[in-house]
């Protein structure tokens, strides 16, 4: 991943591209452009042969101007304060075009979990949350997991938070395990929501789900559930790759065998019946839909001309550089963009949250019916800009629903000062 261009900088380009497409006022665009708290600390950890390694966290508080904080923590050896910065505003883009009445932050560790103990994964994550606890609550800021996080992690935060408290506050990170207080249907939320954006966009451009093919990248949380989900509808999964690398197979690859051969090979690699490729060659593929679920920076102007893709749904964050971008609208593939196709992860967890705040739990059922619903209205208020707007992309539409709404609630809330005409004349009207 390229650490050259700041990707908290170029973030803020769809930001201000919005801004002034909406003749909002600079300020919106200014309070944007600086995270609200930043927090860096040190987090020692014993390690199993008793010494003493020291880790880097941080916590991005981005934007809070609609409701809480809300955002994942990453365990990477790649993290750092700006890539924590370019996915604390992504978080705050998604919660606004969703309409989820949160802020948008995140958090990370610069580590390598792959070469850690289960103990020495639980003494990090309890000591993240005991060098955070002050900035986190659950009406201030309530994390989640994200890349090399998962619900285990997020149980031992909760707990070492509640310890600092004197008291179990569930409500104070989400994503948790259903026993102690996460919601049915969370751990598939990333997916399922990416599956459903996917399913939106084929059906506008006239592509059936059954028979189509796709081809996922990262077989994680989120591209591994995609890939079984769709499968489930009757795509042809051709290719999947993790960090090792690729497997191809163009009559087709069962997701769920996949999964039981990288549970015990801890590799999708040499899975029996593939042809092994890089993620190079998955991303050129001849496809239906491609869909990215690994890191940032991925598709980038050296092979956006090569993608052949007809829908790209991006389940990462930040998958897409901005020139990689206007190569594939000038080819018209259809992009969903990142803070719509990934958000059915928070909308999950905003879900958890409503029920530890309220005690009462929701069946699957019901947390999947609810998802679903959000999804399609987000997906159909972006689309529709799309539509009227033919010099939009998705991506473009979604900024501008995103801003849009940030911007009214900044001046609502009087963070923007006077002479902003704009509102001014908005109210006037609906008055
Ligand atoms: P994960 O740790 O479960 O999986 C990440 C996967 O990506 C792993 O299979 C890893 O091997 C693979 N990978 C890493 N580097 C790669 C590379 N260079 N090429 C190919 N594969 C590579 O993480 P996840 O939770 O599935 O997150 C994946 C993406 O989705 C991230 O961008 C994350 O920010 C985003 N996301 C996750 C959630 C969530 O709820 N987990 C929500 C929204 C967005």
């Amino acid at each position: 991943m390229s650490k050259r261009v700041s990707s908290f900088e170029l973030a803020m380009q769809n930001v201000g591209a919005a801004v002034k497409r909406l003749n909002f006022s600079p300020t919106v665009y200014e309070i944007l452009k600086y995270p609200e708290r930043e927090l860096t600390a040190a987090i020692p950890v014993k390690m199993d042969d008793g010494t003493v390694k020291v880790f880097v966290g941080y916590r991005v508080q981005h934007c809070s101007v609609l409701g809480p904080f809300k955002g994942g923590i990453r365990f990477h050896p790649d993290v750092d304060m700006d890539e924590v910065r370019a996915l604390a505003l992504w978080m705050t883009m998604k919660c606004a075009v969703m309409g989820l009445p949160y802020g948008g932050a995140k958090g990370g560790v610069a580590c390598d979990p792959k070469s850690m103990s289960p103990d020495e994964m639980e003494q990090l994550s309890r000591g993240y949350v005991r060098a955070m606890w002050p900035l986190l609550g659950k009406e201030k800021d309530i994390p989640a997991p994200d890349v090399y996080t998962n619900a285990r992690v997020m149980s031992w935060m909760m707990d070492e938070y509640s310890k600092i408290k004197g008291y179990n506050e569930f409500g104070v990170i989400t994503g948790k395990p259903v026993v102690v207080g996460g919601s049915s249907g969370r751990e598939e939320a990333t997916a399922r929501g990416c599956v459903i954006a996917a399913r939106e966009a084929a059906t506008v451009l006239g592509i059936r789900l059954q028979g189509a093919t796709v081809a996922v990248q990262g077989f994680g949380n989120v591209g591994s559930v995609a890939a079984r989900l769709l499968h489930r509808m009757g795509c042809r999964i051709i290719a999947v790759s993790d960090s090792s690398g690729g497997i191809y197979n163009s009559k087709g690859l069962d997701p769920e065998g996949v999964c039981q051969y990288k549970k015990s090979t801890g590799r999708v690699k040499g899975y029996p019946g593939s042809q092994q490729i890089s993620n190079e060659e998955l991303l050129a593929l001849e496809c239906d839909i491609l869909i990215p679920a690994a890191l940032e920076n991925q598709i980038t102007e050296q092979n956006a001309h090569k993608i052949k893709a007809r829908i790209i749904a991006e389940g990462a964050n930040g998958p897409t550089t901005p020139e990689a971008d206007r190569i594939l609208t000038e080819r018209k593939v259809f992009v969903v963009p990142d803070i719509l196709a990934n958000a059915g992860g928070v909308t999950v967890s905003y879900f958890e949250w409503v029920q530890n705040n309220t005690g009462l739990y929701w069946t699957e059922y019901e947390v999947n019916r609810r998802l679903e619903e959000k999804m399609v209205a987000a997906f159909k208020e972006v689309y529709q800009m799309y539509k009227a707007r033919k010099d939009l992309s998705m991506r473009d539409c979604a900024y501008t629903v995103a801003v849009q709404r940030l911007g009214e609630a900044m001046w609502l809330r009087g963070w923007l000062g006077k002479g902003y005409e704009h509102h001014e004349q908005r109210e006037a009207a609906r008055a």
